[in-house]
């Protein structure tokens, strides 16, 4: 998981052993509106277990809304959302925080409190789970990021590309099986941007079902097993990276990837 620290000590251990029990998202016509604006308008989405599935399209397409639409921050109008068959839209909202794991633009982490308090907060707060158990949780998350020495840290005294790292540890250590990403690296310096591409890449490798709303077309290239291309509240082609950046056939997608590319 520890993405800076070079070649894994044992060679292909990380890829043989997932170390992630990622689960299986079925997205079945999927609408959402705000108010009067229809934003997505009919979205059926397959993700497979353990696979990283890439969102790109020009803003305002519906990119978060569909993420927000995966862990319930807001309320579809209608279709369903299955994870691993179950409906998630019939889940209690603290099994749903469990299960799937999301990380922002910006970190939202609590400025007052260290990293590692930030980490055990979920812990404490969402699994109540006694603080001496949630330490040891989100010190072992922490070390995984490759920020046991800044634990001590508060927000304001690490890099952007720290606290990124400190805001994915903090959802991997509620032991999700799907984790939503929502360009979490456009607010980044762009040297601090690598770090948490590697560290994602790291997880996608360990198993975790990863939906990854981004503009880094290069990881979404390297890293994704499927690229979905949105645009106006609808996908409108989905492929490997190959066919999508390669062999597009949309117009539109032509199109929006000679302005991005
Ligand atoms: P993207 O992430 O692709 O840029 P969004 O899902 O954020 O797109 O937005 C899709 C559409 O919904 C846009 O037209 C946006 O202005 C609108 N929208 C997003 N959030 C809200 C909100 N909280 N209230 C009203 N409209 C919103
Ligand atoms: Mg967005």
């Amino acid at each position: 998981l520890r993405a800076a620290a070079g070649p894994h000590p044992t060679g292909t251990a990380e890829e043989s052993t997932p170390r992630f029990k990622g689960g299986a998202l079925n997205i079945r016509d999927l609408t959402m509106a705000y108010g009067d604006l229809d934003v997505l308008k009919g979205v059926d989405l397959d993700i497979a277990a353990g696979t990283v599935t890439c969102i790109i399209g020009p803003s305002g397409s519906g990119k978060s809304t569909l993420l927000r639409c995966m862990n319930r921050l807001v309320e579809p109008k209608g279709g369903d959302i299955l994870l691993d068959g179950e409906s998630i839209l019939a889940m209690k909202p603290e099994r749903l925080r469990r299960r799937v794991g999301m990380v922002f633009q910006h970190f939202n982490l609590f400025p007052d409190h260290t990293a590692l308090e930030n980490v055990m907060l979920s812990l404490t707060k969402i699994k109540k789970m006694p603080r001496q158990e949630a330490r040891r949780i989100a010190e072992a998350r922490l070390a995984e990021v490759g920020l046991a020495e800044r634990r001590d840290h508060r927000p304001a005294g690490l890099s952007g590309g720290q606290q990124q790292r400190v805001a994915i540890a903090r959802a991997l250590a509620m032991d999700p099986e799907v984790m939503l990403f929502d360009e979490v690296t456009s607010a980044l310096d762009p040297e601090l941007v690598k770090g948490v591409l590697d560290l994602m890449a790291a997880l996608g490798r360990q198993g975790m079902t990863m939906a990854v709303v981004t503009h880094e077309m290069g990881f979404a290239r390297r890293v994704a097993d499927q690229v979905v291309f949105m645009d106006e509240g609808r996908i409108v082609e989905a492929g490997c990276p190959q066919q999508i950046f390669d062999n597009p056939r949309s117009e539109r997608l032509k199109r929006f990837l000679a302005e991005v590319l």
